[in-house]
């Protein structure tokens, strides 16, 4: 059957732009990982240290968690059955939306199915074509996507880049749609953190809706990961807080945090909410266990903090363009070491798979051409000799290719 179906010609032109990504070096296939996501772990079928994972607090398996999870499938299945406005709204999504209102220090939450549709459900429900986005220039992808499906104008500002914010702020001022600023918490490429207080200073100078997506902030900055509004002491002045479930808080999905009429606005009018499923208990179940470790157990959060801050500190010993000149600064668990050139950045990145660390190769569109690196995570699990080991080999690797002399 399936060579009949590569027989036919419909979609031909697919094979040809894929033959174009091999002919580039840029096409890739995906790693499996054997085991579970960890500090050491096996992607196909070699052991590594693993520098590539979102799993910054090491949640993904931990023992409160798995168990919380086979105790929900236990009681209440694998399923919700339905979409939250049909039949699938279970109580503990209640729970949950609850749960994550009051660690954030907000009216309501609701939870989507990823923090991708939380983000395009929400922009692209709220806004419309006589409204205007103003963007910072690194936004995640589903920021983007929900921004064009809201059909509002879009005016991209150069990254944290608060003068240029208001700028364009100032070409719309008069005109009559509605205005929203929005910018990542943390940025994901770069691990720099967006200018939140400014931002909010400017949403409230000019009456804009104000809007944060601390998908890598949650878990991670604020009092015990309250994330970036929490960081920047902005409660009361973010219109929209979203966060994923999907990163450090180790299971998967996202929500949008606010007032009450925001939440129940956006069960009536969020596409994703109206017309997908809604997660397995388990997931609820795994992510109420995850916020009660967060408020339990913050030292995972200093552990993550001290590793980050030794991991950086070799990384510009040893010699490695780790941002500030380039390209901006990280601030946070995310370091990315920048190599500048597309092919010698993924040949890197495979030599050091090769020599027993994970650590993903970025290039052009993800980031601008000429600015392409290696993106290293910590997370609180990694031992210091495990560091050590990575920071041996990342030296000795970059020797060996003519990155470092
Ligand atoms: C990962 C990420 C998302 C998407 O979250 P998922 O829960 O994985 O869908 C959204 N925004 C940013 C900034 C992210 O890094």
């Amino acid at each position: 059957m399936s060579t009949t179906l590569s027989q036919r010609p419909q979609l031909k032109h697919l094979t040809a732009i894929l033959d174009n990504l091999k002919q580039r070096g840029t096409h890739f296939k995906l790693r499996i990982l054997e085991d579970e996501q960890g500090p050491v772990c096996t992607y196909d079928g070699k052991k590594v240290i693993n520098l590539a994972s979102n799993n910054y607090l090491g949640l993904c398996n931990h023992p409160l968690l798995r168990e919380a999870a086979l105790e929900a499938t236990k009681t209440y299945g694998v399923g919700s059955g339905a979409v939250r406005t049909i039949a699938g709204t279970m109580k503990i999504h209640m729970d949950l939306e609850e749960k994550i209102a009051r660690f954030k220090n907000v009216e309501a939450c609701v939870v989507f199915q990823s923090g991708f549709t939380a983000n395009a459900g929400t922009v692209s429900s709220i806004l419309g074509k006589e409204d205007f986005i103003i963007s910072d220039e690194l936004n995640h992808a589903s920021i983007i996507d929900g921004a064009r499906l809201s059909r509002a104008k879009i005016k991209v500002f150069r990254h944290k880049d608060v003068a240029h914010a208001e700028e364009q702020l100032k070409e719309v001022a008069n005109e009559p749609g509605r205005k929203l600023i929005i910018t990542d918490g943390v940025f994901s490429m770069d691990g720099d953190i967006g200018p939140v207080d400014k931002l909010c200073d400017l949403a409230d100078k000019y009456g804009a809706i104000m809007m944060v997506d601390d998908a890598h902030a949650s878990g991670v900055l604020g009092r015990n990961g309250r994330g970036s509004i929490d960081h920047f002491g902005c409660h009361g002045r973010v219109d929209i807080q979203v966060g994923t479930l999907s990163k450090a808080i180790g299971a998967l999905g996202g929500y949008v945090c606010g007032s009450r009429d925001l939440i129940d606005y956006l069960y009536h009018r969020a596409r994703p909410f109206l017309f997908s499923t809604s997660h397995p208990p388990s997931v609820a179940a795994t992510c109420i266990a995850a916020f009660d470790l967060l408020e339990n157990e913050p030292e995972r959060i200093d552990r993550l903090w001290s590793n980050t801050r030794y991991f950086k500190e070799q990384l510009g010993r040893i010699g490695f363009d780790i941002g500030g000149v380039t390209t901006p600064a990280s601030e946070t668990p995310i370091t990315p070491i920048i190599i500048g050139d597309g092919k010698k950045t993924m040949d890197f990145s495979k030599a050091l798979f090769d020599a027993g660390v994970m650590a993903t190769g970025i290039a052009f569109p993800t980031v601008p051409e000429g600015k392409a690196r290696i993106r290293t995570i910590m997370t609180s699990e990694h031992t210091k000799d495990q560091l050590d080991q990575a920071l041996d080999t990342l030296e000795k690797t970059a020797k060996k290719l003519g990155i470092l002399s």
